[in-house]
């Protein structure tokens, strides 16, 4: 399992679905990687295999998993074929996974304990929406979220958290830099356990914002979206 303590800030691609080999052998070609810091690309399964990776600060991931292990569920991947393939994070519980393909923090779990198991980490997003957010929910969503999406195998060294508010994500808006530190702060302490997990925020980050957004004391890295399709403006992101 990747050694997630060595970096000073850990960085990830979410580039969705979107891509083709050519785009691919541009972006390797461009990408300047910071050897302190963990970067990582989650693209599509099917290029998984063409990604490079460096085993030092450059690393691939999956944007999700199948909840089976294996058997009759047709156009699934698990978490045993993701480290047969040496894929190293996989995203679980994005929000458009959770909003588009009704994922539960039942199966955020459940997917998180596979791929610990298989020794990958998972990136367990949280966030609320705009609507749970002017309600003043965001605290008791984000408990729910972890609460039940986080099984108890997980630690501060086998799983990342990635704080995306639900309405900052390919919008163009964020939350303030004290909300960030806050919610960050926040989720650090619900429990004991949870005080040295490593927290990324994602959110309309890009060039403009993301050295601001990632100094905070409490965010210990970031998860990039649209920005992330951009190698020039990813390479400012991770420098
Ligand atoms: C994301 O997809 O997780 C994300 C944060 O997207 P964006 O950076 O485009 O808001």
């Amino acid at each position: 399992m990747v050694n997630l303590d060595k970096y000073s800030s850990i960085f990830i691609a979410n580039w969705k679905l979107n891509g083709n080999s050519s785009f691919l052998k541009d972006y390797y070609e461009k990408l300047k990687v910071n050897s302190n810091n963990c970067t990582i690309i989650c693209s599509p399964s099917i290029y998984l295999k063409s990604l490079k990776r460096n085993n030092e600060s450059l690393f691939c991931g999956a944007q999700d998993v199948s909840s089976y292990k294996e058997g009759a569920y047709t156009g699934e991947l698990s978490a045993s074929m993701l480290r047969d393939n040496n894929i190293d994070f996989c995203l679980v519980g994005h929000s458009e996974r959770r909003q588009y393909f009704a994922e539960t923090n039942d199966n955020v779990n459940i997917k998180s304990s596979n791929l610990i198991e298989e020794n990958i980490i998972p990136v367990i997003c949280i966030g609320e929406t705009l609507e749970q957010k002017e309600n003043n929910l965001t605290e008791q969503i984000l408990s729910t979220q972890i609460k039940d999406g986080i099984p108890s195998s997980a630690n501060h060294q086998n799983a990342l958290i990635a704080y995306e508010p639900v309405w900052a994500i390919g919008t163009g808006l964020t939350p303030t830099l004290d909300e960030i530190n806050q919610v960050h702060e926040l989720i650090k302490h619900f429990d004991t356990k949870f005080r040295n997990f490593k927290v990324l925020y994602g959110g309309s980050v890009k060039s403009s914002n993301s050295k601001e957004i990632n100094d905070l004391n409490h965010v210990d890295g970031c998860l990039i979206g649209g920005a992330s399709l951009k190698v020039d403006e990813f390479n400012i992101i991770i420098s």
